[in-house]
């Protein structure tokens, strides 16, 4: 018989959700070694194949990948209800772009950044798709808090006190992608911010950086009924039948909310294998849309979940859009069997990491895949009984319930508290932004 392998970690939890392969193990191990899953097994079993380094007992959680949100605006989380009750233009032009014009800067987005980081991580997000100025400065507060990101080199067609025009965007974003290229947990995207502030012109020379680079590009499209009406006033066209034509779609476009979406605009997003980032609460709360995900799930389009950032949502809280999701899928179809429970949180985690092309290192607890692990606590009594731990996860469970996190193997928050983040400073640059803001 062989000695028992030395592995670097084992948690042993009473239920383990994969993902991949679909279903819910009980009673097993998870064994991670170097910072990858190297084995699921039973617990009963761990003993006489691991010799662990470290071993962790939650008798009475559910193991899930990390999960990945797949659109946000991290420092923009140092406005969280600066405006409600307002449609995108008005929230945007009267109140968002006027706010970030006065303060947004270097300092504004590591803070802001790091304050989402702090939340995502205790809420079990372990990878997010950023878009946001100083990219720079994004990088540097994600490779703190030790969060992995794909982070967007931000582009528009009119200045900013980041940067003065289209060349100016992609020149510093280049910089800081050049600074930021041996992080291991970073990536780079192209970010055009929407078809409606980025011409033709730019969006040519976006398209040959995406093809030269091999990047992807993330950007929000066909998010409000006035975008589209705009749009076809002006070009004939839908925003989405312009990006297909101007040559941005395809398996690396990442195209977020794609509320108002006819059958060709459904038709190009499925034979541009595109994905598309399902924002709910965000929809939902500036008064959109309710995006088509049954149609666009139907066609085999990849549909992944995203918090918006937190001035429009007011939280970063892949639990509630989860739900939230499922809910509203329903309710829109007028189909209770629309987006079960199991989908909504594949969405949150597998279909989120292909919409970001790091399918192959997370988004399941696969052998081989980095150990981005979450554990939930589902012991307290508003979570029992549970017959089945995956409606749990997506109907009853709150991101309160996280208690464990590890990304790469690293145990980033531990019972609750951060590892690789001073919560308390967190805070006092929240409350010193506040003053600033208000
Ligand atoms: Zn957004």
């Amino acid at each position: 018989m062989n000695e028992p392998k030395p592995v670097d970690l084992v948690i042993d939890a009473r239920y383990i959700v994969p993902i991949e392969p679909a279903g819910t193990l009980v009673d097993h191990a998870l064994v991670v070694d170097a910072g990858r899953i190297v084995a699921l097994a039973p617990s009963a079993t761990i003993d006489e194949r691991f010799a662990p380094r470290a071993r962790v007992d939650l008798g009475s959680h559910v193991l899930i990948p990390g999960l990945v949100n797949a659109h946000t605006h991290a420092a923009m989380t140092l406005m969280r209800g600066i405006a409600d009750d307002l449609p995108l233009k008005t929230w945007l032009e009267a109140h968002v772009w006027p706010c970030e014009s006065r303060h947004v800067s270097p300092e504004f987005v590591n803070d802001g950044t790091l304050h989402a980081a702090a939340e995502m991580l205790k809420g079990g997000i372990t990878c997010a798709n950023d878009m946001y100025f100083y990219p720079d400065a994004a990088a540097r507060a994600y490779e703190a808090a030790g969060l992995r990101a794909l982070i967007g080199m931000p582009v528009l067609d009119f200045p900013t006190p980041y940067a003065s025009d289209a060349d100016d965007y992609l020149a510093k974003g280049f910089a800081a992608r050049d600074a930021f290229k041996h992080s291991p947990r970073l990536a780079f995207a192209l970010a055009p911010h929407a078809p409606y502030t980025v011409g033709d012109e730019t969006w040519h020379k976006i398209v040959m950086y995406a093809r030269q680079l091999d990047l992807p590009i993330h950007t929000h499209v066909a998010e409000t009924q006035v975008e589209v009406d705009d749009a076809r006033a002006a070009s004939g066209e839908s925003p989405l039948l312009r990006l297909d034509r101007l040559g941005a779609t395809g398996p690396s476009f990442i195209g977020v909310h794609a509320v108002h979406l006819d059958t060709a605009d459904i038709e190009t997003l499925a034979t541009q294998r595109c994905s598309v980032v399902h924002c709910p609460v965000s929809n939902m709360k500036l008064a959109s849309g309710i995006a088509p995900i049954a149609a666009l799930l139907k066609r085999g389009v990849n549909v992944a979940l995203g918090t918006d950032g937190a001035a429009s949502n007011n939280r970063l809280d892949l639990f509630s859009e989860m739900r939230i999701a499922s809910l509203l899928a329903k309710v829109a179809a007028q189909d209770a069997a629309a987006l079960p429970a199991a989908f909504a949180l594949r969405m949150a985690t597998l279909d989120g990491a292909i919409a970001l092309g790091f399918e192959r290192e997370i988004g399941s607890l696969a052998i081989g895949k980095q150990a981005d692990v979450v554990a939930v606590e589902m012991s307290s009594l508003d979570l029992l009984p549970m017959y089945d731990p995956v409606s749990h996860l997506v109907h009853v469970a709150a991101r309160e319930d996280v208690t464990d996190v590890w990304i790469a193997g690293e145990r980033v928050v531990e019972a609750r508290r951060l590892a690789t983040i001073d919560e308390a400073a967190v805070v006092a640059h929240a409350r010193a932004w506040q003053q600033r803001l208000q």
